[in-house]
């Protein structure tokens, strides 16, 4: 079986160095990627909306050129394990999901999907074989559209200089940044001086 131009062994390598480890999540997740790539029309630019937040970004970061940084991926808090490709300017694409009906034949997965056994009971190795034995079986695909709303780019508009902190930030947060408005995730926040002598 390929994932992509991988091997699946050699696709096991590259998780591991992008993710930390053979995550079956971004195993998976590559075998749904790889699925819907096959379903899009060649040479269309694509966006990517992933429906959990776990695992199965890494796998469409790994293998097209959505990532979250580029922002051709968009990664939406629904919390379930499926992914849509779609082309930029008219939506239209494919979503990949993984079926429950179709796990019958595949246990270890469905320990994995459901969390029916603690991770300290799961059998790594049996799971990757299953993963690999199953590729696409365990898969739904659908065409989808997305909402117009969702194609528009939205822009940050323009940038100010926080009164408090003194950082740019986005003008339309209002007079401070979000920081400076108690949204800050910090308990401490205590500035380190430069040895090159920039700080004033
Ligand atoms: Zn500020």
């Amino acid at each position: 079986m390929k994932i992509g131009r991988y091997l699946f062994e050699e696709y096991l390598d590259v998780v591991k160095s992008f993710h930390g480890f053979a995550a079956p999540g971004v195993v998976i997740g590559g075998i749904m990627v790889d699925f819907a790539l096959e379903h899009m029309p060649e040479g269309v630019l694509f966006n990517a909306l992933c429906e959990t937040s776990n695992c199965l970004p890494d796998a469409i970061q790994l293998l097209t050129p959505c990532t979250i940084g580029n922002g051709w991926l968009t990664v939406n808090g629904v919390g379930l394990f499926a992914l849509s490709l779609y082309d930029k300017s008219e939506g239209r694409g494919v979503r990949v999901f993984l079926d429950p009906k179709k796990l019958e034949l595949y246990p270890e997965i469905r320990n994995w999907l459901f969390k029916l056994k603690p991770k300290s009971e799961q059998n790594r190795d049996l799971l990757l074989e299953q993963i690999q034995e199953a590729g696409r079986n365990i898969c739904g695909i659908q065409h989808i559209r997305i909402m117009p709303d969702y194609l528009k780019k939205h822009s940050k508009g323009a940038i100010s200089t926080c009164a408090k902190c003194g950082e740019a930030y986005p003008q339309n947060n209002g007079n401070l940044c979000k920081n400076c408005k108690g949204e800050s995730r910090y308990t401490d926040n205590v500035k380190i001086s430069m040895k090159d002598g920039m700080d004033l």
